[in-house]
């Protein structure tokens, strides 16, 4: 597959930063949340309210450090040898001859979603969005995290291609996860962000888990009087 570089995009929404939930935006008049707080919300959503409603800083875990180093490698590698396009030629071009990006952003204000996937193979006869985490356990977070990716990526485009979620073994080629993009997935991913939005405009409360070994290596077990 050829390697696109996505560098422009023809999209131009009015964005503004939410007046008090820290990550939040405001576009097309409507809350937007990063796809990657899902991943926090299978977690405990408990860290969502401390980190963006209270503002709390914790350090980054040895892991998510790593996990980044990893990330930033195979994005400098792609880089160099793909060719820079805009995302509408992308897709275009993809209907005759597959290709595969790195980094690609997707955003929907009708869901009030946004993000960047981290590697997508465009081909003639279907969409496949790849997420890459550490391990080979897929859990329903970052099932629901591809799942957003897929819900972005259809409403932006409204290109009717089938498409795949999937999750990878960080560093491998290893996908071992997929998962059709149907209208029942839809609903289901649609039901988890209402929730979402419902956290942060107030009507729906914070939930924290209620599993010790979560809270033991959680990075704001200092901080939480929910910690067990
Ligand atoms: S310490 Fe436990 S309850 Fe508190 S935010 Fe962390 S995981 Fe959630």
């Amino acid at each position: 597959m050829e390697q696109k570089n996505i560098t422009e995009y023809s999209i131009n929404y009015e964005i503004k930063d939410h007046p008090s939930v820290k990550g939040l935006q405001i576009i097309e008049g409507k809350s937007n949340f990063p796809i990657s707080w899902l991943n926090k919300q299978g977690y405990c959503e408990y860290q969502l309210y401390l980190e963006h409603m209270k503002g709390i800083e914790s350090p980054s875990t040895p892991e998510m450090t790593h996990g980044s180093a990893i990330h930033k490698q195979l994005e400098d590698a792609f880089k160099q040898d793909a060719k820079k396009v805009s995302f509408e030629q992308t897709m275009e071009e993809s209907k005759n001859e597959a290709s595969m990006s790195r980094e690609c952003f997707v955003v929907s204000p009708n869901n009030g979603i946004r993000g960047y996937i981290d590697e997508i193979w465009m081909k003639p006869e279907e969409i496949v969005i790849i997420d890459d985490k550490p391990g080979r356990s897929p859990y329903e977070s970052t099932m629901n995290q591809v799942r957003a990716y897929c819900l972005a990526f259809k409403d932006m485009t409204g290109d009717k291609r089938k498409i795949k979620g999937a999750l990878r073994e960080r560093g491998t080629e290893n996908l071992f996860w997929i998962e059709p993009f149907t209208e029942d997935v839809e609903k289901q991913i649609k039901f988890t962000i209402d929730r979402m939005h419902g956290l942060f405009d107030g009507t729906k409360p914070f939930i924290p888990t209620r599993n010790p070994k979560k809270c033991h290596s959680c990075r704001f077990k200092h901080d939480c009087e929910h910690a067990q």
